[in-house]
């Protein structure tokens, strides 16, 4: 397989997706043309793709410390996983942060959720009753902001945390959470797969048809999906702390030429992920920015790529009090694996050649 390594060194838009890692590639290939077989089928090319998944089940309940691998329900991605656990708890005074992606910010508008307060990214816990469950993600997909659901923990409380921009990157152990969503397609494995743990009791389906996964999810299992999960989870808790290393210095050398730039500011609190960065520029359009950056040959983006499109400014920048002129001009820079060092400067040589250019143009 020919990869292009340039264009994933320039490519800093690792929190919207990842390349699929050319190993996982190699693992999932035999099971889309020769072991083909239905998972659920009791031949033989059936219980060999039920193999492949079930070892792909404990890849990914290892690399976020599951003791049980059949706590993991493979599903079509984090969208589907928080949308499944919110419409199960609907309807029991749940509650959610208002910094969730909007997965789980739509259906807790559908199913009735509240959301917490919050003094900067700080969560209180006014009204909380002991019932139903709470939602709130790890690693905020716009700023990287860490957040904790544990300590909103209650006696009958049900906690759910998104670990989509989590998983594979930075240690995760599911310690005291009831479940959790992921998704392989940001830590190098396909799209259009991911899982929700279920440490609770398992919810009833919200896809229903079949005695796939125990009952739990109907539907023929995309087995070269789960294998390319399975592996990439695999390969992250071999590698995971050294690729944070390799990101931590990549994040340095672009904040510390970033701020040689006249009005700027870091979004991103002390504690965040190192794996995203949130930039503001005042007098300068978060978008044209991206698109100069484009031209330029370096993908980044102004927010969240699902929301990218919208001219809504940021629920998550509007929620910690950010004003408007700064809002506009907010980007992401999300590192990964395959950004190089020259590739981080090259970007931040080019980000303040685009933001003068930019200002001059005003
Ligand atoms: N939650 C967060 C925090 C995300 O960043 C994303 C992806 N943008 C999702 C959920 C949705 O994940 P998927 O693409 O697997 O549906």
């Amino acid at each position: 397989m020919v990869v292009d390594l340039d264009y994933r060194a320039r490519y800093f838009d690792n929190a919207a997706t990842t390349p699929v890692d050319p190993r996982v590639v190699e693992e999932m290939l035999p099971f889309l043309c020769d072991s083909f077989g239905n998972a659920n089928s009791i031949h033989e090319p059936g219980r060999r793709a039920m193999a492949a998944v079930e070892l792909a089940r404990s890849r990914v309940a290892a690399v976020i410390g599951a003791q049980n691998p059949a706590q993991i329900v493979f599903t079509a991605g984090a969208t589907e996983s928080n949308n499944w656990i919110l419409q199960y708890f609907e309807g029991e005074s749940g509650w959610i942060s208002p910094f969730e992606h909007d997965s789980i910010l739509e259906p807790g508008r559908r199913f009735g959720y509240r959301v917490l307060q919050n003094d900067g990214w700080n969560l209180s816990m006014d009204g909380l009753e002991d019932l139903g469950l709470v939602s709130v993600m790890s690693v905020n997909n716009e700023t990287g902001a860490q957040l904790d659901v544990r300590p909103l923990a209650r006696p009958a409380v049900r906690l759910h945390s998104d670990l989509t921009q989590q998983v594979g990157k930075l240690p995760t152990h599911i310690d005291g959470l009831d479940y959790a969503s992921l998704s392989s397609h940001k830590f190098y494995g396909p799209k259009g797969v991911g899982a929700l743990f279920c440490g609770g009791e398992p919810p009833e389906p919200m896809l229903m048809g079949g005695e796939h996964e125990s009952g739990l999810r109907a539907g023929t299992l995309n087995v070269p999906g789960i294998v390319g999960m399975g592996c990439a989870a695999a390969i992250a808790s071999e590698e995971a702390d050294k690729n944070r290393r390799h990101v931590e210095l990549l994040r340095a050398l672009v904040l510390e030429e970033i701020a040689k730039i006249e009005n700027v500011q870091l979004n991103s609190p002390p504690k965040s992920s190192p794996y995203i960065v949130s930039l503001s520029f005042l007098n300068v359009e978060g978008e044209t920015l991206v698109v100069e950056l484009d031209r330029a040959g370096y993908s980044i983006s102004s927010g969240a790529a699902c929301s990218s499109r919208s001219t809504e400014p940021s629920h998550v920048l509007t929620a910690i009090g950010l004003a408007q002129e700064w809002i506009r001009g907010t980007v992401r820079v999300s590192f990964g694996k395959y950004n190089t060092e020259a590739a981080a400067l090259g970007l931040a040589k080019e980000m303040r050649t685009a933001v003068q250019k930019l200002r001059t143009m005003q």
